[in-house]
């Protein structure tokens, strides 16, 4: 099977050859046609095996770079991450004429208010700093489509797990989320069970 096969925008597919991506890893044939078919997925794996283009393929493929608004939402535990995933959804997606915004601690929150000003519609961030924005109403996440979890089991520890419950409370009921996960602690079971909707469960 071949990136051809999940018939994506063919922006999208030039986007994905220049990075030098041939063929799906394993993780990206598994996960990439679920969540295209909009399913909820739970996905153990680890780091080095092509999971962030597994979620960030089918993030992009549905944006609509016409709408000024923010259609999907990446979180990370940390800003290193954030940088790194916001790098790879600009390279995958440099033909499609989207903006993708990086929000985490390490910014001052009117820097982000002006830069939101202009039409995002990825956004990458750590929780506290999103939630953050969403509490002050300078994003919306009301009709954003797709919540994704990078690294779920950092992201899910007691102190971050209500923060995260706070921001999906601002997303639609019919949010579809991607949770990525290396192990499958406790907290990631419950998460799971609250809020995925027949998540698709996919085991590397
Ligand atoms: P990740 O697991 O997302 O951190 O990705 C690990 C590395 O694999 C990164 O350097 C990616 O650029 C690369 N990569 C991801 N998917 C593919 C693919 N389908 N073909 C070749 N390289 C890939």
């Amino acid at each position: 099977n071949g990136f051809e096969d999940f018939y994506l925008k063919r922006e999208l597919l030039m986007g994905i050859f220049e990075a030098g991506f041939e063929k799906p890893s394993p993780i990206q044939e598994e996960a990439i046609p679920i969540a295209l078919a909009g399913r909820d997925i739970l996905a153990r794996a680890k780091n080095g095996t092509g999971k962030t283009a597994a979620f960030t393929i089918p993030a992009l493929q549905q944006v609509n770079p016409k709408l000024g608004k923010i259609q999907a939402l990446i979180l990370v535990p940390t800003r290193e991450l954030a940088l790194q995933t916001s790098q790879v959804c600009r390279t995958l997606g440099k033909h499609l004429g989207i903006n993708v915004m990086v929000t985490t601690g390490g910014t001052t929150l009117k820097d982000d208010i002006i830069r939101l000003n202009e039409s995002v519609h990825v956004l990458v961030g750590t929780p506290g700093r999103v939630l953050d924005l969403a509490g002050k109403n300078v994003v919306d996440f009301s009709e954003c489509p797709m919540f994704i979890m990078d690294e779920a089991d950092k992201l899910l520890s007691p102190d971050f797990t209500p923060i995260i419950e706070q921001l999906l409370a601002h997303f639609p009921p019919d949010r579809q989320i991607l949770l990525f996960s290396a192990t499958f602690p406790l907290l990631v079971k419950s998460f799971m069970d609250k809020h995925l909707n027949k998540p698709y469960e996919i085991n590397l």
